[in-house]
């Protein structure tokens, strides 16, 4: 499990980047949503033992933060940018980072190559180049090389970003099968990424957290907020409604966030998981699920 306790982290140059965050992750796979410069990166580094919190503790597995040995060896984390060694191949690389991971013995590291190489899909590849790998590729190579040893905590930030549609279904399929037994966190400022992977997520917004539950209990959040307004009262909206368009009932319709009806015959409807994002973040606060409430 992981526990953050008033948490913030203060860049050199006085940026507040996480503001007093209080957050518990249990086993299975959780969401780090929220938009860009929200500080998900932040966190993200700071669970990887790669910046250090500026105030507040955080523990992994029962381990303080700052047991920095301890903590690696249970974590797995694929940023958003991997630099790979172009020229090697496939098998190459992992059997380099094997080695890097500590798995001395030659045959110890083949075994795990076939077990992760296998996982990821990627055995037909193994004696190419990865210069040769479309980006769907590599991001399941990054899979592959952050799985090595089999980690507790699996950290992988903007897991489908530069993915084109069908790379990113294979590569969220992946996901879905990864192990119940670890925590998997993964970060993204997709919400769709992640209400088809996990379900349990936090949204944090300027560093602080907006909500905390279940994917259903965020739909909840704008059950009765979400309204779609006939074309001809589109005019009449006001200029601070919060307005996103997309086709229901085979119409482009205008969708207001709202909790008041905002035009006459504005009709409630069922919520997305986008509206529901967006009207958290629009309404501010803290709001929470079942889960969420834990911490408070
Ligand atoms: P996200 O991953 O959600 O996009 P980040 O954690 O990257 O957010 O950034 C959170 C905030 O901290 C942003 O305002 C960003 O500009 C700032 N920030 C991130 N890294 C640094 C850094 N090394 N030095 C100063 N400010 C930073």
């Amino acid at each position: 499990m992981i526990q953050i306790n008033e948490v913030s982290k203060v860049y050199d140059n006085h940026k507040k980047a996480i503001d007093n965050l209080t957050l518990s992750i249990d086993k299975g796979k959780f969401g780090l949503v929220g938009p860009n410069g929200a500080g998900k990166t932040t966190l993200m580094r700071m669970l990887a033992t790669l910046i250090k919190p500026t105030s507040g503790q955080i523990t992994i597995f029962d381990r303080r933060i700052d047991e920095k040995d301890e903590i690696r060896q249970m974590l797995g984390y694929l940023p958003q940018h991997v630099g790979f060694h172009e020229n090697l191949t496939v098998e190459q690389e992992l059997d380099f980072f094997a080695t890097m991971k500590h798995i001395v013995a030659k045959k110890d590291r083949q075994r795990q190559l076939d077990v992760v190489l296998e996982y990821v899909n990627l055995n037909e590849v193994r004696k190419e180049r990865i210069k040769t790998l479309s980006g769907g590729m590599k991001r399941r190579l990054g899979i592959a090389i952050t799985m090595l040893n089999n980690p507790r905590l699996l950290i992988i930030d903007e897991p489908t970003a530069g993915l084109d549609p069908e790379e990113r279904i294979r590569f969220r399929n992946l996901l879905i099968r990864l192990g119940e037994d670890q925590i998997v966190l993964l970060s993204t400022h997709i919400i769709e990424d992640i209400s088809k992977v996990c379900n349990l997520l936090a949204i944090i917004d300027k560093g602080q957290l907006a909500f905390h539950g279940t994917t259903i209990e965020l739909l909840s959040q704008a059950k009765e907020a979400t309204w779609a307004i006939p074309s001809n009262e589109v005019s009449s909206l006001l200029s601070n409604d919060f307005v996103a368009s997309r086709i229901v009932e085979d119409e482009v319709k205008s969708i207001v966030l709202s909790d008041s009806k905002p035009t006459p015959n504005a009709q409630l409807i069922t919520p997305h998981m986008e509206d529901a994002y967006l009207w958290v973040l629009h309404k501010g606060g803290k709001a929470c699920g079942e889960e969420g409430k834990k911490n408070l």
